[in-house]
């Protein structure tokens, strides 16, 4: 409790929530479910494709966005909780441990759970988060990361572009929740599925040119063009460390390992160069190994000209790491508050650089400034 005291120093209620919601995850008091279900009806809550979007989306104050684990996705570490969402006269309420936050509950579009023309569902290809609609054109993985649910949860599949441009348009169009930006992400091809990676690239970017596109993708060899990228009008990528510890990145992401680290900050350094200063992200996930090296990683992609981001460690039921304990709130403020430091040095903040996407990171945005690059998403 006292090294909790030293550290909340500077953080708002609801910005420590955010911490706090993240390890220990949050539970639903019947009065916010009975809320939830006049607002919602029966549609699911979540917008739950991966690991780490796998909660609700809320907004709290001082523009504060969580993804907050609930019981229902993640039973492996949200049980008992001191966190719980209420609603009373004054609308949704996350409290607990003393703080409290007013709270406002992210609609899922109305797409969500419901087919294409071919009676295949849309979430095949599809799934918003906050104002940004997630692609994915691989299904499951060619690798084998342990602290990610694609390798083991889904068979591995190339997707038709036809419906995945049509689904990108539906998810734009939704009546409830329009997507505003785009990310096209893993999982990452086969060697054989490289020239259809590109060619999904080209038609995505392509087929909507007023549209901010961003890719997250592992740089396998061959696949990501950075000159046809930019011409394309790629807005940024997002080329993951995940892991700076060698022996740790070995043992949980043998591929990316053996990929290299000097690979990927090599070509974070190239594609800066190609694409412009703040044009490249980088993630790393906290709790997957000691404070000490998380900060390293932050070093290191800061000195390649990459924005960090960083993303909490969130045991997914269907991996291999499903009993291990998400990082404590006390570590993931102690390794922001570092790495924001770090990254202010540099001249940069963390990223991402919009508060909806920020659910599922540690990013916080100062309110007392403009922030949204977009119309902010649907909340009640
Ligand atoms: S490369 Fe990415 S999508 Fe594939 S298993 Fe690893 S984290 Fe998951």
């Amino acid at each position: 409790m006292e090294e909790n005291r030293r550290l909340v120093a500077g953080f708002s209620d609801a910005q420590q929530l955010k911490f706090q919601i993240l390890a220990s995850g949050i539970s639903i008091a019947e009065s916010a479910y009975d809320a939830l279900a006049l607002r919602n009806g029966d549609r699911p809550l979540t917008p739950a494709d991966f690991a780490s979007t796998s909660g609700i989306i809320l907004a709290l104050e001082d523009e504060v966005w969580v993804n907050a684990p609930i019981e229902a996705h993640n039973a492996n570490f949200v049980g008992v909780t001191p966190f719980t969402l209420e609603f009373g006269d004054g609308g949704f309420v996350v409290e607990g441990e003393g703080l409290r936050s007013l709270a406002s509950f992210w609609t899922p579009p109305l797409y969500h759970g419901t087919t294409d023309s071919d009676g295949t569902e849309l979430n095949k290809y599809v799934f918003t988060h906050g104002d940004r609609v997630r692609l994915a054109p691989i299904q499951g993985c060619s690798m084998t990361c342990k602290f990610c649910n694609l390798p083991y949860e889904f068979r591995y599949a190339t997707k038709s572009i036809q419906a995945m441009v049509n689904a990108v348009e539906v998810a734009l169009a939704d009546s409830l929740q329009p997507a505003r930006h785009m990310l096209i992400s893993g999982g990452t091809p086969k060697v054989a599925d490289i020239d259809y990676l590109k060619e999904v690239y080209r038609v995505m970017l392509a087929s909507f040119p007023d549209l901010e596109v961003d890719i997250m993708m592992a740089p396998v060899e061959g696949l990501l063009d950075l000159a046809e990228l930019r011409d394309l009008g790629v807005n940024q990528l997002s080329i993951n460390l995940e892991i700076h510890n060698g022996e740790i990145a070995k043992s949980l992401m043998r591929q990316k390992y053996n990929q290299g680290i000097d690979h990927y900050l090599g070509f974070i350094e190239t594609a800066v160069a190609v694409l412009g200063p703040g044009s490249v992200r980088s993630m790393l996930m906290v709790g997957s190994e000691p404070e000490e090296e998380t900060l390293a990683g932050v070093r290191r992609i800061l000195d390649v000209g990459g924005i960090p981001v960083l993303s909490p460690f969130r045991p997914d039921p269907a991996t291999p790491l499903r009993d291990q304990e998400p990082p404590s709130a006390a570590s993931l403020m102690k390794v922001y508050s570092r790495s924001q430091g770090l990254a202010a040095s540099a001249g940069v903040t963390l990223g991402p650089d919009c508060p909806p996407c920020s659910h599922n990171t540690l990013t916080l945005f100062d309110p007392e400034v403009e922030n949204y690059r977009y119309a902010q998403p649907i909340t009640v």
